[in-house]
């Protein structure tokens, strides 16, 4: 007797149900913003990663008509056939400008990133160490990579020194890596720790900058910003979160760049950006070095929610990800609700994506004190 090999889908997804595990996309019908519409409703958005309020920004659209008119709709190729164009050249100069490396380098998504280049940085006979709270794209590039990938404890550096003492010698290159700011919870890894510990033990440091760039640091240049580190390491980010466009990059040294272009196959293999997304971008650098009154306004709205929230059972935060926990997956999804009832969009996070259900709300310079006022409100 055959059995249908697809009919597991089924039974897969009726377990997700169970768990309550079950995900689906709803639909924005509105620029984005601070407030923005969802199936038909007006809320307040607490849900979007655009933490200066770019995405919307008529400069940006601007940009990104322009670059389209000029430039047509697709790239055409990858950056080293037809793709390229002197506007992602220009791209990447500015990205090295603002996070003040020697060089950078567009992919076209973070996730695309991050695969490359940690695939491109280690292989076999390698050791990767990340923080078990790293972002997929970080723990899946591991995977292609080859190496040795063992996880130490969330920003424990005690266990990473511990885990570097056994297996160290047993590999050739090490590479550690870790989000600058973490996505699920919003606390910063241990940045200068992390620096001395690579030093100690020869290993190369990758820092996921997805969350930090703009958002960090004096000049909004990120997390390695903020610790005033110093010293050489790699930093990956996005241009999809504070830069409101779509696109990854890596800032490093020359060196670095050079051997990406050669040997990160996410790169060399995928289309090149777009045009309208590299413009976009380019005008979102120059906004974030010119006004850092947005930074600071974000800023301001995080102190002033922290501060009114701190009666909750909020996770550790440094950063505009604050998080409530809460003890089941089905708490977090009916408080979910109950905040969209009353016109506010912030999602349940849920296992697998972390290990305990959270509310996580992401805040932006472009919110009101009527936005956060609403939010209180309805959070005690
Ligand atoms: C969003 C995110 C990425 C992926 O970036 P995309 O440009 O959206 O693919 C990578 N790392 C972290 C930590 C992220 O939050």
């Amino acid at each position: 007797m055959l059995t249908n090999p697809y009919t597991w889908l089924n039974k897969s997804l009726t377990t997700i149900h169970q768990a309550n595990w079950y995900r689906s996309v709803k639909a924005i019908a509105s620029l984005p913003g601070a407030v923005v519409e969802l199936s038909g409703k007006s809320v307040v958005n607490f849900a979007s990663n655009d933490y200066l309020g770019l995405a919307g920004d008529s400069r940006l659209i601007q940009a990104a008509v322009d670059a389209t008119q000029a430039y047509g709709t697709g790239s055409t190729g990858s950056r080293l056939l037809s793709g390229h164009k002197e506007l992602h050249r220009e791209l990447e100069i500015a990205i090295a400008s603002l996070k003040q490396t020697e060089d950078a380098l567009v992919f076209s998504s973070g996730y695309l990133a991050n695969l490359g280049t940690v695939a491109a940085l280690v292989r076999q006979r390698d050791l990767i160490l990340g923080d078990q709270y790293n972002h997929s794209s970080l723990k899946k590039g591991a995977i292609l990579s080859g190496a040795t990938a063992i996880d130490y404890n969330h920003n424990d550096v005690a266990d990473l020194r511990q885990k570097l003492e056994i297996n160290r010698s047993l590999y050739r290159r090490c590479l550690i890596t870790t989000d600058g700011v973490f996505s699920m919870d919003g606390d910063l890894c241990p940045l200068p720790e992390l620096m001395a510990i690579a030093d100690e033990f020869e290993c190369m440091l990758l820092v996921d900058e997805a969350h930090g760039t703009g958002v960090l640091g004096n000049s909004g240049a990120g997390c390695v910003e903020h610790f005033n580190t110093g010293k050489e390491l790699i930093q990956i980010g996005t241009l999809s979160k504070a830069l409101g466009s779509l696109g990854g990059y890596v800032a490093g040294s020359a060196v670095l760049i050079d051997f990406l272009r050669n040997r990160a196959a996410s790169w060399i293999y995928t289309t090149a950006l777009s045009p309208a997304d590299t413009a976009a971008a380019i005008a979102a650098i120059e906004i974030v070095q010119q006004e850092p009154d947005r930074r600071k306004q974000l800023w301001q709205n995080i102190s002033y929610l922290k501060h009114q929230l701190s009666g909750l059972k909020l996770l550790p935060s440094e950063s505009p990800i604050l998080c409530m926990a809460l003890d089941t997956p089905a708490a977090a999804l009916n408080k979910a609700q109950q905040l969209m009832d009353a016109g506010i969009f912030a999602p349940a996070i849920r296992p697998p994506t972390v290990p305990t259900s959270r509310i996580r709300l992401s805040l932006m310079a472009t919110h009101e004190r009527s936005h956060l006022d609403t939010l209180i409100e309805n959070l005690y």
